[in-house]
C-alpha cells in the first residue's frame, strides 16, 4: 500500500503524521520533537535553516528569518531574505519539504503523496497556493481538507450518528471557531468565525509588556531608550515571555530568567522576575472574552444553540492555557474535550484522512488519559455556604498522561504552623463524596501572617503512580508522598474498608502510603526513563531489518534498558542508552 502522509501546515507550527498499526502517529525529528516551527531562514554563511534552528535565529537576526508565511498564501507578495526573493508558495514548500524528509527518514522509504490541511475560511486562491506549495516540495497533494474537519476526525474516526461538533482553534497568531456537522464520513463546515490576528502570540505580547514595564523601573530613561533600539533585546524578551506563558499553563508561578540580558553600570545585568498565573489571567482576560463572543457568532451562523453541540473540541497550542477551558466550562456549561494534544490533533486527522484514501484500516485514536480527577480539599464555599472540604480539581479527568500540574493555596490563620493536605480522586465538588487517596501534614511553616503560599503539586505517570507534594513557597519547605496505584483506587478503597474492619479487631497496622523524598525519582531519572522508552520503541521497530550479527546485542540492550527502567537505575540506564543509541546510529548510517 502506498503511504500518504498527513500534514498540518500551520501559521506558527507544522506537523506531519502517518497511520501505523491503525493509529495516527505524529512523526518526531531526531530529537524527538513533534513540532516543526513554521520558520525559514538563512544562516550567516547562506545555509538554509528550517524549523527550530530558524526560530532560534529569529531572536538574533529577524532580517534573515521568515515567519507566519501562511498569512501571505494566495497573494503574490514576495518576501525578501538577504539578496533573495521568494513567493509564499516557495517558502511553504521549504517547510513541506522538511516535513517530507522527516517522514521519509522515519519510514525508511520515499513519500510522494500528502493530505494537507487549511483553515476553513481559506479562499480558493489560498487553497490553490497550498496545493502549489505541495507540488513544489515534490508532493502530490491528494486532498486539501479543512483543519476543523481534520480535528473532528482525530477525535472520532467513525461517526455513526450525525453529530454537531464545535472546534475552537487558538493557534499562535490566528483564532477560529467552526461548527462542523459529521455523519458517516460526510463532513460539512456549517459556519466558521474568528479573528485572523489573535492567538498565543498576543499572550506573549502581554507578558512582554509586563517584563518591559519592570525593566523601566530598573533602568534610567536613556538606558531604556537605547535598549528599545536593540532588536536582539526585544527578541530575547519575547522568547522569555513565551517560555513563561507555557510554564503558567501548568504552574501557579513562572520565573522569567534571562542571563546577560544587557549591561548596567558596566556590569552584566541578569533579568530575574516572577509572575503569577493569577496576574497573567487578568492580562489575557479580554482576549479570551473576545474568543467567547466568537463562539456565539459561529453558533448563530450555524443556527444552533450551545445545547445542540455534541462535542466541543479544543485545538491549537494556546488552548493548553487552563483559563480557556475553565471559562468555557463556566460560561457555556460545556466540558470541552482536550484529551488529544491540541497542537498535534490536526495533523493526526490529516493522517487519518490520508490513511482512508490509501485504503488503510484506521481505528479510533487511543490515548492514555486519566479516568479520574485528582485534587486536594480546602476550606471554601459549597452551595453558597462555608464548607471545610471543598474539592479543587488539579489534574482533571481525561487529561493526557503523563502530566504534572500545580496550584497555589493559602494558609488561613496568622502564624499557622502546619497545613494538612488531603488528596482526593473523584468528580464531586464535595471532597467527602470522593475517595480520599492520601493525606499528610506539612509542619514547621514560617511564623508569618495568613495567606502564606503553599504550592501543591501533582505528578501522574503512565503507570498510575501519583506523586503529591506541598511546598511552602517562601522557604521551599517541602513534604511529599507517593500513591502507587492512583488510577485503580476504587478497588483499593474496598480493600481499605475491609482492612479497616480487620484493624478494628486486631489494632491498626502501618499506614498505607509512604512519606519521604527518597521515593521520588529525580527529574534526571524520569527524563532518562522517557529517553530509554523512546529508544527501545525505535529499536524494536527496526529489529526485523537489523543484520543478524548485531541483533543479539540490540536485544540484550533492549532488555537491559527495560529492566533498569523498572529499577530506576540511572547509572546503568545511561550507559545502556548510550550504547544502544550508538549502535542504532551506526546501523542507520
Ligand atoms: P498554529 O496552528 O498557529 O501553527 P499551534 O497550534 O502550534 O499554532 O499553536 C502555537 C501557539 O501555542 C504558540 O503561541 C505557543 O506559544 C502556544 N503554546 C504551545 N504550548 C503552550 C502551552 N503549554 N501553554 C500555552 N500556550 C502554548
Ligand atoms: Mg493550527
Amino acid at each position: 500500500m502506498e503511504t500518504i502522509i498527513g500534514i498540518d501546515l500551520g501559521t506558527t507550527n507544522s506537523e506531519v503524521a502517518v497511520i501505523q498499526d491503525g493509529q495516527p502517529r505524529v512523526i518526531p525529528d531526531e530529537n524527538d520533537r513533534m513540532i516543526l516551527p513554521s520558520f525559514f531562514g538563512l544562516s550567516e554563511d547562506g545555509q538554509i535553516l528550517v524549523g527550530e534552528a530558524a526560530k532560534n535565529q529569529y531572536a538574533l537576526y529577524p532580517e534573515r528569518t521568515i515567519k507566519s508565511i501562511k498569512r501571505k498564501m494566495g497573494t503574490d507578495e514576495l518576501v525578501k531574505i538577504g539578496d533573495n526573493q521568494y513567493t509564499p508558495q516557495e517558502v511553504s514548500a521549504i517547510i513541506l519539504r522538511a516535513l517530507k524528509q522527516r517522514a521519509e527518514k522515519y519510514l525508511g522509504h520515499e513519500v510522494k503523496k500528502a493530505v494537507i490541511t487549511v483553515p476553513a475560511f481559506f479562499s480558493d486562491a489560498q487553497r490553490q497556493a497550498t496545493r502549489d506549495a505541495g507540488e513544489i516540495a515534490g508532493l502530490e497533494v491528494v486532498r486539501i481538507i479543512n483543519e476543523p474537519t481534520s480535528a473532528s476526525l482525530a477525535y472520532e474516526t467513525k461517526h455513526h450518528q450525525e453529530e454537531k461538533i464545535l472546534v475552537y482553534d487558538l493557534g499562535g497568531g490566528t483564532f477560529d471557531v467552526s461548527v462542523v456537522s459529521i455523519h458517516a464520513g460526510l463532513v460539512e463546515v456549517l459556519s466558521s468565525h474568528g479573528n485572523n490576528h489573535l492567538g498565543g502570540d498576543d499572550f506573549d505580547e502581554k507578558l512582554y509588556l509586563y517584563i518591559f514595564d519592570y525593566l523601566k523601573n530598573e533602568f534610567s530613561k536613556e538606558e531604556i531608550e537605547k535598549l528599545n533600539d536593540d532588536q536582539r533585546f526585544h527578541a530575547r524578551l519575547l522568547r522569555a515571555a513565551e517560555k513563561a506563558k507555557q510554564e503558567l499553563s501548568d504552574r501557579p508561578y513562572a520565573s522569567i530568567e534571562e542571563e546577560y540580558l544587557t549591561e548596567r553600570d558596566g556590569k552584566p545585568y541578569h533579568l530575574s522576575l516572577e509572575i503569577s498565573r493569577h496576574l497573567y489571567e487578568e492580562m489575557i482576560h479580554p482576549l479570551i472574552e473576545e474568543t467567547l463572543e466568537a463562539i456565539h457568532t459561529a453558533l448563530q451562523g450555524a443556527n444552533l444553540n450551545p445545547s445542540q453541540i455534541n462535542q466541543f473540541l479544543l485545538v491549537g497550542g494556546a488552548t493548553r492555557t487552563p483559563y480557556i477551558s475553565n471559562l468555557i466550562q463556566e460560561r457555556l456549561n460545556i466540558t470541552p474535550r482536550q484529551e488529544l494534544e491540541p497542537d498535534l490533533c490536526v495533523a493526526m486527522g490529516a493522517a487519518i484522512q490520508a490513511g482512508m484514501i490509501a485504503g488503510e484500516k484506521v481505528a479510533s485514536v487511543l490515548v492514555d488519559v486519566t479516568p479520574y480527577t485528582f485534587g486536594p480539599s480546602v476550606l471554601g464555599e459549597l452551595n453558597g455556604m462555608p464548607y471545610p472540604d471543598v474539592f479543587i480539581p488539579v489534574i482533571k479527568k481525561n487529561t493526557p498522561i503523563p502530566v504534572s500540574k500545580s496550584e497555589v493555596f493559602y494558609t488561613m490563620y496568622d502564624f499557622q504552623k502546619a497545613v494538612e493536605v488531603k488528596v482526593y480522586q473523584g468528580e464531586d465538588p464535595d471532597a467527602l463524596k470522593n475517595i480520599l487517596i492520601g493525606s499528610f501534614m506539612v509542619e514547621g511553616l514560617s511564623r508569618v501572617p495568613a495567606n502564606n503560599e503553599i504550592i501543591f503539586q501533582l505528578d501522574l505517570d503512565l503507570d498510575g503512580i501519583l506523586r503529591i507534594s506541598a511546598t511552602e513557597k517562601r522557604t521551599g519547605l517541602k513534604k511529599n508522598i507517593v500513591i502507587e496505584n492512583a488510577m485503580s483506587q476504587f478497588k483499593e478503597e474496598e480493600k481499605e474498608k475491609a482492612k479497616d474492619r480487620i484493624d478494628q479487631l486486631f489494632g491498626p497496622s502501618s499506614p498505607t502510603f509512604s512519606t519521604g523524598e527518597e521515593q521520588a525519582p529525580t527529574k534526571e531519572v524520569r527524563e532518562r526513563i522517557v529517553q530509554g522508552k523512546a529508544l527501545v520503541e525505535k529499536a524494536e521497530k527496526i529489529l526485523p531489518v537489523i543484520p543478524e550479527e548485531d541483533k543479539e546485542e540490540v536485544i540484550n540492550l533492549i532488555e537491559g534498558i527495560q529492566d533498569n527502567i523498572q529499577k530506576s537505575d540511572l547509572g546503568a540506564l545511561t550507559m545502556e542508552i548510550e550504547e544502544l543509541s550508538e549502535i542504532l546510529f551506526y546501523l542507520e548510517a
